[in-house]
């Protein structure tokens, strides 16, 4: 049987959004973020992060940092009786000042690589899997996957939500204000 999974952006999804998270003391979780990750790996969902982190091209801070950051964001989430069951990051960028992470990456959202990936690794399907996040980068990458996609209204949430063409908003599966919020539309038991 084939696995279902939330695929969940980082920054302004999980922790807050602000702006090239450069500082482990900048991490901070939104409200009801645990909980609800908490509530999908216990409805079985795999829990996937994709995030793009362009700040490493940018030359803002290195993939070694990146990594930090997921050990910490896993230390806080085992407290809380969760966890991630992996991470995919992107940290290129066609107009990085970095060389090696300067190009056109067919990983970056809304390009489908990250969840090709997992999907190879997890035995995913895509029509049973929500992705989450608080852009329009989020929500095409669903609709380019084939997955249901899902605004949060946290970090850019709220704007996105007013930017977006009417005819994507009306493909949107949910608008949430948490993760919690999410899992308890979609998380049986
Ligand atoms: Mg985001
Ligand atoms: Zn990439």
């Amino acid at each position: 049987m084939k696995n279902r999974a939330i695929f969940l952006d980082r920054d302004g999804t999980i922790i807050e959004e602000v702006g090239y998270l450069s500082r482990l003391s900048d991490i901070r979780f939104l409200e009801g973020a645990a909980e609800g990750i908490k509530l999908f790996n216990k409805a079985q969902f795999k829990v996937i992060v994709v995030t793009n982190q362009s700040g490493v091209a940018r030359g803002f801070f290195s993939e070694g940092f990146v990594h930090k950051v997921h050990q910490k964001i896993s230390e806080y989430l085992s407290q809380k009786g969760a966890h991630i069951d992996a991470w995919y990051y992107c940290p290129h960028h066609i107009e990085g000042k970095v060389s090696q992470y300067s190009f056109d990456c067919p990983c970056r959202k809304p390009s489908p690589g990250m969840i090709k990936k997992a999907c190879k690794e997890f035995n995913i399907d895509l029509r049973q899997s929500f992705v989450v996040g608080d852009s329009e980068k989020d929500i095409k990458l669903a609709l380019n996957v084939g997955a249901k996609p899902v605004l949060v209204t946290t970090g850019y949430g709220k704007e996105t939500y007013q930017k977006l063409d009417q005819d994507i908003k009306e493909k949107l599966a949910f608008k949430v204000d948490s993760l919690k919020e999410l899992a308890s539309l979609i998380c049986e038991f």
